[in-house]
Parts: C-alpha cells; structure tokens; sequence
C-alpha cells in the first residue's frame, strides 16, 4: 500500500521509490532553498534570499559554507566534478574553484553582447564541456533574490557557454525558462518554463502562462524541433533532474513529480510546500535530496542522475 507521502499511478513508481518510508527532512530555518548539488559527499545548496550556500551531511549536519553566496540559485558539476553556480547579485554564472571561498571563482558568462544577464537561474553541463543555462528575471525584478535593476537584454533566453568562452542564445522565445537537464545519451534537453509565477513568491499562479516543460533535439550548439514535453501542475516546474533511464523528476508546488521519457506521470512525492529541486547523491548516487520552501528532505530511490551515466561510459576501457 502507498503511504499519504507518496501517489503511484503506475506500479513502476514503486521500484523507484522507497515508499514505506516518508521523505525524511534532514535540514530546516530557511528562507527559500535551491540549488542542491552532492559534491565531497555533501550536501551543497544555496538559501538564496539570505545570500548563503549551506553544506549538509550525515556526520556534520547543516552548516553554513558560504555567507557571501549572492543570491546564488542553482547549482551543478562540470567534468571535473568543480561547482558551477548560477549568481543573482552578480548576474553571472561562476565555477567555484573552492566552493567555500568568496573569492576563488571563475567567470564563466556574464554578458551577452555587450549587455549583462539578467540573472541567471540554473545550469547544466554537457560532457563536451558546454555549460547550459537560464537567464530568467527573478533576481532583478525583486529585491528578495537580488538586486532590483531593468533587463539590459530585455529577453529571458536559454544559453550554451562554449569552452572558449563563446556565449550562444540558443532559446529566445520562452516567457521564464528555469530548470535544465540533458537526457542520457544528451540528444535531448529538456527546459522548464515557470512564466505562469508572477514574481519570486508563491502563490500567485496564472496557468494561463506557461507551467510546463519543453524539449529539444540537440545539435551541436542548436535547438531544433521544440515541443512540450509535460505540462506541470499543481504550481509550475522550477528545477528538475533526469534519472539515467530518462525519467524526469520535477518540482512543482505539491512535492515531486515522477514523469516517464514520454511525459507521462508515473507518481508523485508529495511534499507540504512548493518544491524547488531534486538532486541525485549519497555514497552510491541513489538518494534524492530535495529542496523545498525552508526545508530539504532526502528519499531512498533505486535511481541516479543521468549524468552518471555518461560517466560511467568514459571510465569503461574501450
Ligand atoms: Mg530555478
């Protein structure tokens, strides 16, 4: 039987999910949470309107690992397992050569013809070494993520940052676009839209905007055939991960939603508050730790991160 923490459309949910067990909150007294990444085995995510990255793990539990973070939002790995973090009060996209250092960072885009970003959301790196990212305004319409200040580029697109520091708009027609992720085998990218939040807070949802997830074939440093791969209700999907057999889970206002490679809703984790993020970690890569509102939780699941996949591959002689 499914515990209330749990909803299982299809039985597969089941040999995901550890479902006799509740999803066990591990961290709490924050303000917003995003960003979680598992790295040195910990915990790393950012409280973005108290400006602090926050590190977590079973042996330490919370502590702050950075209190100048910025306003940084999401989080991800590049090849060389090095952090990549998305700051709001910078409008920038950093690599963090020492995560707890202010100071030991990398710019990795900061302008795009000449004009500066808005504020950039979420990241992702592909194995060539391009980093994937959006540039929604939620850091500078507001003073609650960031700086209030006017779009110099007055459009939220998606960007691929080539390793030669080349920036290329590679999506221009979304209203917010937000989370990212590669499946598997990286033909495809998947890009959140959360245009249906009006501002940095909820409630406040109009689902005549959009709620949804989009798709693209990849080529190279090109988007082709978009399409909606799910739309996500209740509330929108803001950051999102995919499993390594292409099952996407993602936020949206009442936990996580289990969604299969076809779009389809496999279950749910349910959660009191809007959920920001899920990430993939633990000694084996298998927990899912989630950010949601003030709170992070973790659940046991038979899944791992995509990326892993990937990676797996390459340490395989040929
Ligand atoms: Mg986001």
């Amino acid at each position: 039987m499914t515990a209330p923490h749990y909803v299982t459309v299809d039985p597969l949910f089941e040999e995901y999910v550890n479902t006799a067990r509740p999803p066990e909150q591990i961290a709490d007294g924050f303000t917003w949470t995003e960003g979680p990444v598992w790295l040195d085995g910990q915990l790393f995510f950012n409280d973005i309107p108290n400006k602090r990255m926050m590190r977590w793990s079973e042996r330490t539990g919370v502590q702050v690992a950075l209190g100048q973070s910025e306003f940084a939002n999401g989080n991800t790995l590049d090849l060389n397992g090095q952090m990549v973090s998305c700051e709001h009060g910078g409008r920038r996209v950093l690599r963090r050569i020492d995560p707890q250092d202010p100071d030991a960072v990398e710019v990795v885009a900061d302008s795009f013809e000449g004009k500066r970003l808005n504020s950039p959301n979420d990241v992702v790196v592909r194995s060539d070494g391009t980093i994937w990212f959006t540039d929604p305004p939620y850091g500078i319409n507001s003073d609650i993520e960031g700086y209030p200040a006017e779009s110099e580029i007055g459009g939220c697109y998606v960007f691929c940052a080539t390793p030669d520091g080349t920036l290329h708009a590679v999506a221009t027609d979304f209203d917010k676009p937000n989370g990212l992720a590669f499946s598997p085998d990286e033909k495809r990218l998947y890009v959140a839209d959360s245009g249906a939040i009006k501002g940095a807070s909820f409630p406040g949802i109009d689902y005549d905007l959009p709620h949804h997830i989009r798709m693209f074939d990849v080529d190279g440093t090109v988007l082709r055939n978009p399409r909606v791969f799910a739309v996500v209700a209740p509330g929108v999907p803001d950051g999102f991960r995919v499993d390594h057999e292409g099952v996407v889970w993602t936020s949206a206002l009442d936990g996580i939603h289990c969604l299969s490679p076809d779009g389809a809703l496999i279950g749910k984790i349910r959660l009191p508050q809007q959920t920001s993020n899920i990430c993939f970690g633990g000694a084996a890569g298998h927990t899912m730790f989630i950010t949601s509102s003030d709170k992070v939780y973790r659940v046991e699941s038979t899944r791992r991160d995509a990326a892993h996949v990937l990676k797996d591959r390459e340490r395989k002689p040929a």
